[in-house]
């Protein structure tokens, strides 16, 4: 039995794995990362392609279980990713992972702190959109300004939810992340950008005045105050994050 909890929606469609594992590209020199193996249907063909995987899960019952039926180079990790040191791992250089949904925004920021070269990712559809989205669409978002400022990122394919079991209720896209080798533009504090730019969002209906005015209180000299933060660039954000940081 599938465990909700753990948004256990297994890959039942091969083709899909194969082509997810395609494209990242691997050499026998990479070592993966895999959150959630589940019963290990993109493990098995990553452990074909890589030097090694490292796959993390969670579910005890599915740890049991591939403990003895997967390829010598995959090293199982039982525990919750989003707990487990990815400093004391050793030195992977990509990610290829069918992700939990509900741990999909706090993993990719997780991800985005260590070093690789390229993740590839089943996110659900939704999240995918706000990952690529642009200034003035309704799905440009918090996530989308953070995630970019550290990543490219770019939709592969779309995967219908009929390639999972159980079926989830939703669409699923296959999506790349590659880390900038600089940020996307420099910022004077980058939690004081992150934050700044989630209380941004938080009010994404009102003009950045208003936002402005509960945070700080009255700051008439700043730009963009007539604006709302959906049509601001992340670099825009960015330059009203630094402006803030020192006035504050
Ligand atoms: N990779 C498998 C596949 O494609 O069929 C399973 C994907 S399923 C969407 C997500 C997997 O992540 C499940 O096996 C689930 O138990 C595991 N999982 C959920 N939360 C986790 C967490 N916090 N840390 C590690 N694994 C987790």
């Amino acid at each position: 039995m599938a465990k909700q909890r753990f948004g256990q929606h297994f890959l039942i469609d091969l083709s899909v794995a194969n082509r997810e594992v395609g494209y990242a590209k691997l050499t026998k020199d990479d070592i993966v990362l895999e959150i959630g193996p589940g019963q290990g249907i993109i493990t098995r063909l990553l452990a074909q392609k890589a030097k090694q995987v490292i796959a993390i899960e969670i579910d005890q019952r599915l740890v049991d279980k591939l403990k003895t039926t997967l390829p010598e180079n995959v090293t199982l990790i039982s525990g919750d990713a989003l707990s487990v040191d990815f400093q004391l791992l050793p030195q992977f250089t990509k990610i290829v992972s069918n992700l939990p949904f509900k741990i999909s925004s706090p993993i990719t920021f997780k991800f985005l702190e260590s070093s690789f070269s390229k993740a590839i990712l089943i996110y659900q559809k939704d999240f995918a959109e706000r990952l690529v989205s642009i200034p003035g669409k309704k799905e440009y978002s918090r996530l989308t300004v953070s995630v970019s400022y550290k990543a490219h990122c770019r939709v592969l394919e779309e995967v219908s939810r009929s390639c999972f079991s159980p079926e989830p209720k939703v669409d699923s896209s296959i999506v790349e992340l590659t880390p900038r080798k600089k940020p996307m533009f420099d910022v004077e504090n980058e939690q004081f950008f992150f934050e700044f730019t989630k209380q941004l969002f938080n009010h994404r209906r009102k003009k950045i005045r208003y936002t402005i005015k509960t945070l700080y209180g009255n700051l008439e000299q700043l730009p963009y105050l007539d604006q709302r933060v959906e049509t601001l660039t992340p670099e825009q954000i960015g330059k009203l994050s630094d402006i803030l940081w020192y006035l504050k």
